[in-house]
């Protein structure tokens, strides 16, 4: 039976780590692939059981709480949020609603997983950080986090709230990220595509006004574009972060109108070179031409060469808030 098998791997591989279950999910996917072959070929681990593992494993860290966190299933999400269950249930409608809109707003692009996806929704701020914390790499940056799409063990989303519009809208953003991470995107193109869906779904965002343009204009230059290719610049300063998201937003949305050339781009893109290759196949031009369509002319196109490459960028991509 795939759920007594999922129990007993949660069991041996989880523990209570400062009044939260965790799992060493390395370990549990190394013990699920040496002694049970017929669930788990080569990096791929039977549907069934992920989606057995998802419930053993969400029930136990809903329990560890105090007082205990709900779950809520539906066939695609498990939902582990605090409030009384009438108040959640309509919460699940919202998850199936952002499922429905993603993935008709990145056709060829965004791919829902094949088990019941976790939903970790906690609108009090110490419970948050309490369970998030420990999952973040430790220099990322420092901005109130309000969600966050964890890779690693068994991919799940981290909602920084558990009702109304903030739940709606960080839900979309975090779960574009989900979608979309089968393919290894660069930082900007991930963001960028995540807060243009943000930004589709959500009826009270504000145009950017002129005298934010006019900051952007004077902040980007020929160095700080460097950081921006390369993702680095998610690591920096609050306000750094905050252009990086604006301008990602900026240079996605147009692209985005035109689904079918935008798609073969998105999947063409990699992280080595910023997207600059793909950009050439798939559209004829150099991705600096995007920036200069929107600042004016300047040196704008990606220098893989110049980056100074590190284990931060990588950790934006695999972690992306
Ligand atoms: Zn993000």
């Amino acid at each position: 039976m795939v759920e007594h098998l999922a129990d007993e791997l949660v069991q041996r591989h989880g523990r209570l780590v400062d009044g939260v279950f965790r799992v060493a999910w390395d370990a549990l996917w190394d013990d699920a692939a040496q002694n049970h072959e017929d669930r788990c070929t080569a990096n791929e681990v039977d549907p069934a059981l992920l989606d057995s593992v998802g419930e053993a494993w969400t029930e136990r860290l809903a329990s560890s709480f105090e007082p205990a966190l709900r779950t809520l299933t539906t066939p695609e999400f498990r939902l582990v949020a605090e409030g009384p269950r009438q108040e959640l249930r309509p919460l699940l409608r919202v998850l199936s609603e952002a499922r429905t809109r993603v993935l008709h707003l990145l056709p060829g692009i965004a791919v829902a997983p094949s088990y019941r996806l976790p939903v970790v929704a906690l609108g009090n701020p110490f419970r948050l950080d309490r369970y998030v914390t420990p999952l973040l790499p430790e220099d990322g940056p420092d901005l109130p986090l309000a969600g966050v799409f964890v890779s690693d063990g068994l991919p799940h989303l981290v909602v920084g709230a558990h009702r109304g519009n903030t739940f709606d809208t960080v839900l979309h953003h975090e779960l574009t990220h989900a979608y979309v991470s089968h393919i290894r995107l660069p930082v900007w193109l991930n963001e960028g595509i995540a807060t243009s869906i943000e930004r589709a779904v959500d009826l009270h965002s504000q145009p950017m006004t002129e005298e934010e343009f006019d900051a952007h204009v004077a902040h980007w230059n020929a160095t700080a574009i460097q950081r921006f290719w390369s993702g680095s610049c998610w690591n920096g300063s609050d306000e750094e972060v905050s252009f990086a998201y604006g301008l990602a937003r900026m240079l996605v949305i147009p692209l985005m109108e035109h689904a079918e050339p935008f798609a073969r781009f998105a999947n063409a893109a990699t992280w080595e070179d910023g997207g600059e290759a793909a950009a050439h196949a798939v559209y004829g031009r150099s991705l600096g031409d995007l920036p200069a369509a929107l600042l004016g002319a300047g040196d704008w196109a990606p220098r893989p060469d110049a980056w100074n490459r590190d284990a931060d960028a990588d950790d934006a991509v695999e972690n992306g808030a």
